[in-house]
């Protein structure tokens, strides 16, 4: 029950070592940025704007972007981090809106999120506007989701400078040093993290996509569900790589993936190094309360336990014994 949780929310997430942890929130519209606050989150660690075009006909124009994501700073203030991902749409998401996608056979393959908005440069420009332009007026920072290869994020960062002197040659006020990052989702961006981070400000590992096509897995589909476990090992050491290679590169990095919501999987993300989780609102007051009950050098164990086992299975009970023995 989230009242069992109330006297947590103004205790900081540091581990019983002494290890601050940020804890951010997931949102989809903008009024859930609340919720985060509410529920003890530092900030907003995902905005998938996507849902801007839930019952829609049409694409959202620059104003209702910029409005929604001022309403995201008001309701959970302008020295708080808001990280707003930029639109996800393709795959399972709205993929009939306003005739975006012709019917793809893979879609979870196909013209999904980034690739979509490279190829439909206007809707992806809109966007970035409206991005710069409130993030004149809070913390906001931008990610593009997706990203499967190093030209692809150039792409992006190319038109976002053009989108600059753009707003520059007009004299439209905007945030030119806004933060830039990027979600880790693909196996081909893991794998190439230390590319990557060369390129960016953070990164933000996605697990939900991350798993399922690691696994070749999809993420919806029952009859491979067994398969999809953020437990497997090949998970493990693409979670591990992505982390190293940040830290080498010494930019942050987040997990904003179902998982990170998942109090069985905190003691394992901890000890992989992450130190910023990005989950539903509802979570962060469950995920708190392990943190404070777990020191880093449990946490490492346990990771090192994890890391050096063959399956999901294995990983899976190491970390229930260890919940147990937490809770
Ligand atoms: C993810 O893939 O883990 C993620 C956070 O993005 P989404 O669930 O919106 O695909
Ligand atoms: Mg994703």
């Amino acid at each position: 029950r989230a009242d069992r949780y109330d006297a947590l929310r103004g205790k900081p997430a540091v581990t019983h070592d002494g290890v601050a942890i940020r804890l951010l929130g997931n949102i989809e519209l903008a009024p859930e940025a609340a919720h985060c606050a509410d529920r003890g989150a530092e900030g907003v660690g995902l905005y998938r704007t996507e849902f801007l075009y839930l019952n829609k006909s049409s694409d959202p124009t620059e104003a209702e972007h910029y409005d929604a994501y001022r309403a995201v700073i008001d309701e959970i203030g302008a020295n708080r981090p808001v990280v707003i991902r930029t639109l996800d749409l393709g795959a399972d998401k709205f993929s009939s809106v306003s005739g975006l996608l012709s019917v793809e056979k893979n879609p979870f393959l196909g013209l999904r999120s980034v690739r979509l908005c490279l190829r439909k440069v206007d809707l992806f420009r809109t966007q970035l506007r409206a991005i710069l332009r409130a993030a004149a007026h809070g913390d906001i920072r931008i990610m593009f989701p997706m990203i499967s290869t190093l030209g692809e994020l150039r792409q992006c960062k190319t038109l976002l400078n053009e989108v600059k002197e753009d707003l520059d040659e007009a004299g439209v006020p905007y945030k030119a040093d806004i933060p830039v990052g990027t979600m880790i989702e693909v196996p081909s961006a893991a794998i190439l993290a230390d590319v990557l981070a060369r390129e960016v400000d953070f990164f933000s590992v996605g697990t939900n996509d991350l798993i399922q096509y690691t696994l070749a897995a999809d993420r919806n589909n029952e009859h491979v569900a067994h398969l999809y476990d953020p437990a497997d090992p090949a998970v493990l050491r693409l979670i591990r790589t992505v982390v190293e290679a940040a830290g080498k590169a010494g930019i942050d990095v987040n997990v904003c993936g179902e998982m990170s919501g998942e109090p069985l999987y905190t003691p394992l993300l901890i000890g992989l190094g992450l130190r910023s989780l990005s989950a539903t609102p509802r979570k962060i007051p469950e995920i708190k309360r392990v943190i404070r009950q777990l020191s880093v050098a449990e946490a490492e164990t346990v990771a090192g336990q994890a890391l050096s086992m063959d399956t999901a299975r294995q990983v899976q009970n190491l970390l229930r014994d260890q919940l147990r023995r937490i809770l």
